[in-house]
């Protein structure tokens, strides 16, 4: 087996620069201790020992919804892509692609604010005349399937990979509606919530109010009351993540049987910018219905709301979409509900940051390729890709040795296992943005052509055998993936430097930080909803019914686990939502301790500064969840995201580990110490 020992060789070092100079450093190994809060007992809260004296001098910036390690990785991406643009700038007019013309002018149309001030809402205003002019439901049906408009439809609509054919793609249809995160903020009760809501109302008037329309108080009650009909008929988030309930393929033909009041033909439409329903015979294309019981009833709330509700509910959701290119005021209201509200931050991101987030959003794979060729050395690729075989194998030794597991399911196990294909720091073959028109004078219509862009790219490959080149995040990204269609972990390059990868750190510490990350994404392949696809990516059932019972009965137990963490007071993590994630980070860690096992090749760890090799795991990890929040984003993230939040995802792994009860001699008395039978084992 190769060794990530390696890594620490001082001749290959001095050769290869495998770390980009502004890399972020933490501690002598890797690890800060001077973070740590040791007055604290590591079972009475492990994300405290680890990171306490960090927390409690830690600012939140008035812009940011947090602050810790994945946010200072966050900013350091940021200035290195403004570094980026501002050569850009430099070289205006000489010695430019096409391709880089395009990401400074879309650059210079999105920072220019006094041109857009100037401008007011002429570049919208066709379109506001427009959604204001709908008179029928046709009308309205056929506004919400507008790719260009992007404002809010009842029915999501995109082209994906089919997940029983993953050699095909297909049309997959969704439920839509909601302006707020998720439907529990129109139906719940509880206090914050409530305020949330009122919030939101205030919104929708305020911004009814701008766009110079009357009677606004009247109209945005109106809009809430619809989204909340819809809230009421929408499907929870455990039951979307669902992968059993939520493949539902059918003709397109039969979706006018399965919502007969909504107006299918007109939504979908037909020419330039239709849905392709059709195959190249001419034969009936099938669509897939994700939340099919909810379907119907969205239908018949789209039959009873008057038109004229319909018209103010499209023209808000329309602003929003656009607001970012729309004088400050616009900006602001919006900024003012989705920034303050739900994440507590009290100033926007800067201009020329947010600039950047536009690139990565709309070329972000040409701006990666540039990201790539200045701050991603070829070896610190081809070190992760060991990195990564590693975790795989000690992933395979794991399996062989489950006694939970009937040799039958084993197999097929070690087969995805072996099937597994890892993705790292960037794609093959980088995305061809030759059809996309980019103007220096005209924000808006970037923004609308965008779109339009993407949704012709999807379209134009349906036919097409399936590209399993396509990556679906861009280098410069902060995050990981596990696609299950694909069967393959996508590791961004930006993801790939301190703190969760350090080539000259300590091999214990890159085990509890990118080792946990990268097992993290290996178990997504065997998580509640990756289990049920096979190593090819084709969704179906290759295990015994006994092992699925054994897996259900441990998942249960650590639903029950999650339930009870309580982030703010009275706020519960959802046990059921989060299932995948927590799966995840569970086995991520347990894989991430095997590997470094395996990695000393039967010798001691070495001891630093007094901390064991599997100390130094353990605390690599609570490092890199090193996050400090504001309390209405743990909120949001509590309610309406599948992670949870940073706290827990510490706690939540290390007290299934006997081995971390046996490197910080954890007792009974301490807050989050579990009896061993009472430990989740999974992988
Ligand atoms: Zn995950």
């Amino acid at each position: 087996m190769s060794r990530f020992l390696a890594f620490l060789c001082g001749a290959l070092l001095a050769t290869s620069p495998v770390l980009a100079q502004d890399a972020l450093k933490f501690g002598k190994w890797g690890v800060d201790l001077t973070s740590m809060d040791t007055s604290i007992r590591p079972g009475d809260n492990f994300f405290l020992y680890v990171n306490g004296k960090w927390l409690a001098t830690a600012t939140i910036p008035p812009d940011r919804a947090q602050t810790g390690s994945f946010q200072d990785l966050q900013i350091l991406s940021e200035q290195r892509l403004k570094t980026i643009v501002a050569d850009l700038e430099k070289q205006r007019d000489t010695r430019l692609t096409g391709e880089e013309r395009k990401l400074r002018d879309l650059y210079d149309a999105f920072v220019d604010t006094q041109a857009i001030e100037a401008r007011g809402l002429a570049p919208v205003q066709k379109d506001l005349d427009y959604l204001q002019s709908l008179k029928t439901l046709d009308d309205v049906a056929h506004a919400m399937g507008s790719i260009r408009l992007s404002t809010m439809s009842i029915y999501n609509i995109g082209i994906g990979v089919d997940d029983k054919n993953p050699d095909n793609y297909s049309v997959n249809l969704s439920q839509g509606g909601l302006g707020m995160p998720d439907r529990d903020y129109y139906l719940s009760n509880d206090e914050a919530i409530v305020k949330t809501r009122a919030a939101y109302r205030k919104y929708l008037a305020d911004m009814m109010r701008l766009a110079g329309m009357s009677d606004v108080e009247a109209r945005a009650d109106r809009i809430l009351a619809l989204e909340t009909e819809i809230a009421k008929v929408s499907w929870s988030r455990a039951d979307r993540r669902d992968e059993d309930k939520i493949y539902n393929p059918m003709p397109a033909s039969a979706l006018k049987t399965l919502a007969p009041d909504f107006r299918w033909d007109a939504f979908l439409g037909q020419g330039e910018g239709a849905v392709p329903l059709k195959r190249p015979d001419g034969s009936e294309r099938y669509v897939i219905v994700a939340e099919k019981t909810a379907f119907g009833p969205l239908a018949t709330i789209f039959k009873n709301t008057p038109v004229s509700t319909w018209r103010d509910y499209l023209t808000v959701h329309y602003l929003k979409s656009f607001s970012a290119y729309l004088p400050k005021r616009f900006d602001d209201l919006v900024f003012s509900f989705y920034g303050t509200v739900l994440t507590g931050r009290t100033q926007q991101l800067d201009r020329q940051t947010r600039a950047v987030h536009l690139l990565d959003q709309d070329m972000g794979e040409a701006l990666g390729k540039l990201y790539v060729a200045r701050y991603f050395p070829p070896e610190a690729k081809a070190k992760a890709d060991l990195l990564v075989s590693n975790l795989l194998k000690a992933y395979e030794a794991d399996i062989k040795t489950l006694d939970w597991m009937s040799p039958a399911t084993r197999a097929k196990a070690l087969e995805k296992i072996h099937q597994f294909t890892p993705k790292i720091g960037y794609p093959t073959k980088w995305r061809d943005y030759s059809a996309l028109r980019v103007e220096r004078d005209d924000p808006v219509g970037n923004a609308q052509r965008s779109t339009v862009f993407e949704w012709n790219r999807e379209v134009a490959r349906i036919n097409k055998p399936v590209d399993k080149a396509e990556w679906g995040m861009t280098p410069s990204t902060i995050n990981a993936y596990y696609n299950p269609s694909f069967n393959e972990i996508v590791f961004p390059a930006a993801i790939l430097q301190p703190p969760f990868f350090d080539p000259t750190a300590d091999d214990a510490v890159n085990y509890g930080a990118i080792g946990a990350v990268i097992g993290h994404e290996i178990s997504h392949g065997f998580d509640d909803q990756g289990s049920k696809y096979d190593g090819k990516g084709v969704f179906r059932d290759w295990w015994t019914k006994e092992d699925r019972a054994n897996f259900d009965a441990r998942t249960a137990a650590l639903v029950k686990q999650y339930d009870a963490f309580e982030p703010l007071p009275g706020l519960h993590v959802i046990g059921r939502n989060t299932l995948g994630e927590n799966i995840a980070d569970n086995a991520g860690l347990a894989i991430a301790l095997k590997a470094y096992h395996l990695s000393l090749n039967g010798k001691p760890a070495p001891v630093l500064d007094g901390y064991t090799g599997d100390q130094r795991l353990f605390l690599s990890f609570g490092q890199v969840w090193r996050t400090k929040m504001r309390d209405s984003a743990i909120r949001t993230q509590t309610m309406s995201n599948e992670h949870t939040v940073a706290e827990f995802r510490v706690i939540g792994p290390t007290r299934n580990m006997d081995a971390w009860y046996d490197s910080f001699q954890v007792k009974p008395d301490e807050k989050y110490y579990l009896a061993p039978q009472d430990r989740v084992h999974l992988w």
